[in-house]
């Protein structure tokens, strides 16, 4: 099963993706993960893309489909969740072409709607373990001893993305109102569109996404 899990930064889009690999055996593609590895690492790409990340703007249509694209190669699995991939008409056409070449297409577009104080709520307390990556928030889900990682037990290894404040989550978010609502219409018509809640605890909203696939 390939699905996407569309919605605007903070709607959980990651979270409920790793469910879905652990519980599945699905494979999670994030282009934000791979760019934010491609900054790490000091790549030509990634010292390229490394502003426009940081001011929330999106990056070249060009640049994430190449990276999609590498993927779908290599990558198997219970199949692709598309995390923060596509973000714009162009990139959803890039999608369904590739998809097409390899045999395979798209089962279904699950919406996550969060309004928006919840998600700045949501983005400007987030933290991971720069170890496990394991996800924390100031007021939703703190660790259990203070600076060191319930999952890895990694210590003072916790770490903020540079986008997740106030500013450049404004600018992520109109460019996701301008860019990327229009690809609700875009499977909408195409019969593939689910829209769930996005709004409850990461249990609940795993459980409308479960109920969105069986459906
Ligand atoms: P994310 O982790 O999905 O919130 O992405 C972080 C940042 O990476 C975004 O604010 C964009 O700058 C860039 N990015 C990630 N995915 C895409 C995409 N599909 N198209 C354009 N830019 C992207």
């Amino acid at each position: 099963m390939n699905i996407i899990l569309l919605g605007p930064p903070g709607a959980g889009k990651g979270t409920q993706a790793h469910r879905l690999v652990a519980e599945r055996g699905m494979v999670q593609l994030s282009t934000g993960d791979m760019l934010r590895a491609a900054r790490v690492s000091g790549t030509e790409m990634g010292k390229q893309v490394a502003a426009v990340m940081d001011a929330g703007k999106l990056v070249t249509d060009e640049i994430v489909i190449g990276l999609i694209a590498e993927q779908l190669d290599s990558a198997s699995g219970g199949g692709f969740i598309f995390d923060g991939f596509p973000r714009t008409l162009a990139q959803a056409d890039a999608l369904g072409a590739l998809l097409e070449s390899k045999g395979a297409s798209l089962d279904a577009v699950v919406e996550m709607q969060v309004d928006d104080e919840a998600l700045v709520e949501r983005i400007t307390g987030r933290f991971t373990c720069g170890e496990c990556g394991e996800g924390y928030h100031d007021t939703f889900k703190k660790p259990a001893v203070e600076n060191i990682c319930d999952k890895c037990d990694a210590e003072g290894k916790f770490k903020r993305r540079p986008d997740d404040n106030e500013e450049a989550l404004r600018t992520r978010l109109m460019a996701y109102y301008k860019d990327t609502s229009p690809l609700i219409g875009y499977y909408y018509a195409k019969n593939k569109l689910k829209r769930i809640d996005g709004l409850g605890e990461i249990d609940e909203v795993a459980a409308h996404i479960s109920g969105a696939l069986a459906g």
